[in-house]
């Protein structure tokens, strides 16, 4: 018998698919990690289960603990499911501006939700200010004790990767793989598939796919952290160096508005069947753009984050898009004449 004895031993071990019109336009081979397959829908499933694992090694979580975190949804949807699976509660402190799917999915399993404006990290009521400010009141006020994930500066995030994602990247492609690209959130998984990729071949070339209203594209140009215009992603789009991002062995940045990012998951999904979420748009788009720096014959990788029924309300809604003056998919707005 073949089976897993939990399902955090699901976590991980994605497939790669091959992006046909990807590669097409580029003469690139370029492959997309299917981190939409984990048992949360998306890549955080992994900080999920490190962030867990580390805070059990080190006797901070406790058996019926809490686990307290700020989060644009999936590394809250992460941590609620390994939560259940090994006995901890999860309180998620979350951006009302995030989909309604993704906030449904955390009381789902079971999370207790805390929805609060969406202000800037400098503001002290910041979503993940306000989830460390509870996860140190209930520390003291839960007989079990309770821990604060933090994501963004906690690096067992970005081990995480560094053990286990890039390893796996590593081996898909026999070694051959020439060039990684994907967006930053927390960092997590940029700087650590970057730093395991490189100790395996220092000449893997390591491309950042930033997103309009985020710093690093400026900030891996000309060391200045510096934003323009704005983006409907949710889950990336970063304003300062993480913890998790320090050390990031970056060598190319691009800056991708979300039209381009929108086409590109319209298409991936009429004509090559995935349903994927905003950011994986944009970590596509960079990886043309990389493909198309670097020249044909090249094997790129890059992360397809999360699934797109999670963002039906809004990427794949096409009242939400025209009220951004955004694309929509153009299947949605044609109907054939049913002759009845
Ligand atoms: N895409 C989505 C949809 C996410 O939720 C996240 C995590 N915030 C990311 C990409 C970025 O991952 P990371 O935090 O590892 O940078």
């Amino acid at each position: 018998m073949t089976a897993h004895s939990s399902v955090i031993n699901a976590i991980g071990n994605t497939p790669l698919i091959k992006l046909r019109k990807a590669s097409e336009i580029t003469g690139c081979n370029i492959y997309g990690k299917a981190e939409f397959m984990n048992p949360g829908q998306s890549v955080k499933d992994r900080a999920a289960l490190f962030i867990i694992q580390d805070a059990i090694k080190s006797g901070k979580l406790k058996p019926g603990g809490v686990i307290v975190e700020g989060t644009a949804g999936n590394t809250g949807i992460g941590l609620a499911l390994v939560g259940n699976a090994l006995g901890f509660r999860s309180v998620i402190v979350i951006p009302e501006t995030q989909s309604q799917e993704k906030k449904d999915m955390l009381r789902l399993a079971g999370a207790q939700v805390i929805e609060v404006p969406a202000v800037p990290y400098r503001n002290p009521n910041n979503y993940i200010k306000i989830s460390g400010r509870i996860a140190e009141a209930l520390a003291s006020s839960d007989p079990n004790g309770a821990i604060w994930a933090n994501q963004f500066d906690n690096t067992a995030n970005r081990d995480g990767h560094i053990a286990m994602t890039a390893p796996e990247i590593f081996e898909q492609t026999d070694g051959k793989i020439d060039g990684f690209i994907c967006a930053v959130g927390t960092g997590g998984t940029l700087s650590g598939v970057g730093q395991g990729l490189k100790a395996r071949n220092k000449n893997i070339t390591i491309g950042l796919a930033d997103p309009m209203g985020a710093a690093l594209y400026n900030y891996y140009k000309n060391g200045e952290l510096k934003s323009e215009g704005s983006s409907i992603t949710e889950g990336i789009g970063q304003g300062r160096i993480t913890a998790n991002l320090e050390g990031a062995p970056i060598d190319i940045p691009f800056q991708i508005p979300d039209a381009e990012a929108l086409e590109i998951i319209f298409d991936l999904l009429e004509h090559e069947g995935l349903c994927l979420g905003g950011s994986s748009g944009i970590n596509v788009a960079g990886a043309i753009r990389l493909g198309q720096e670097m020249g044909p014959g090249k094997t790129i990788v890059t992360i397809l984050c999360d699934y797109g029924t999670r963002y039906q309300s809004k990427l794949y809604n096409p009242n939400f898009l025209k009220s951004k003056g955004l694309p929509s998919p153009k299947w949605m707005e044609t109907t054939l004449d049913i002759p009845v």
